[in-house]
């Protein structure tokens, strides 16, 4: 055997020793086992992009036009975004039931505060409990954040946010309606919560949540979630000991002195 063609025993960067051997004279063989033996450890991008794009696809895939200012000191944006759900998973990490239902209660409660269309990210508070994916949908689609007193957390707050509009004092209660949610899936939640499971059951609950939450976005919103109006609500911020004025919103009225409301 020629001693060139040998490519057995190779170790990459990622500290992978990979095995293979040649007789095809191709001295780029060996380079091409390195790099696929790198490959088959690294993590693989997209792994759950059939998830996302699967949803996107879906009849009431929710987005939502936001307005926000143009710098960290205003003023207003004259021009909006789009956000939608694609958005929210690369912010919160995974694509998740929580967040497919939190953006879809969002979007039924938004409507009522924003008739209009627009949702404007410098005037929104936002209440939901403290799971992370009901929180991350709120602060990113609201604009809402605990450190300026315009996100709070309830812990009795179940599939239901409170969302509030400071310069109308409006403020509405979105809930999941009753029964919607899998009993499978919230007896399998609490057994993983608890540490005592096996892989079959955690892919298991996956698959049935990411079910779930397809289901969520293929009827009209109104059809899972009720909305009600809290008049007389009063909106006071969770104690933070940096609470502080949000300084990019401070100006925005800046050459539109015509839009001036209450803020928070
Ligand atoms: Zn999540």
């Amino acid at each position: 055997m020629n001693p060139i063609f040998e490519t057995s025993g190779q170790i990459c960067q990622c500290g992978r020793v990979t095995k293979g051997r040649s007789r095809t004279g191709c001295v780029l063989l060996p380079l091409m086992l390195l790099l696929a033996g790198c490959a088959s450890v690294q993590p693989k991008p997209g792994g759950t992009e059939a998830v996302v794009e699967q949803w996107l696809a879906a009849p009431y895939a929710p987005t939502f036009t936001v307005r926000d200012t143009e710098s960290s000191l205003g003023p207003y944006d004259p021009h909006t975004k789009s956000i939608t759900l694609r958005d929210l998973v690369k912010f919160h990490g995974h694509p998740c039931d929580g967040l497919v239902t939190a953006a879809c209660a969002l979007k039924v409660g938004l409507q009522e505060l924003y008739p209009e269309g627009v949702v404007d990210r410098t005037d929104t508070g936002g209440i939901s409990n403290n799971s992370p994916c009901f929180g991350d949908a709120v602060a990113f689609v609201t604009g809402a954040r605990i450190r300026f007193g315009t996100q709070k957390i309830d812990p009795s707050l179940g599939n239901e946010f409170i969302l509030y509009r400071f310069s109308t004092g409006k403020a509405v209660k979105v809930a999941l309606k009753p029964g919607l949610f899998p009993a499978e899936v919230a007896a399998l939640e609490a057994k993983i919560r608890a540490g005592q499971f096996n892989e079959g059951e955690m892919r298991r609950c996956q698959r049935l949540q990411w079910e779930f939450a397809r289901g969520l976005l293929e009827r009209p919103w109104a059809d899972s979630f009720s909305v009600t109006p809290l008049n007389g609500f009063v909106w006071k911020p969770d104690g933070y000991e940096h609470l502080g004025p949000r300084g990019d919103v401070i100006n925005k009225h800046f050459g539109r002195p015509q839009e001036r409301r209450p803020s928070p």
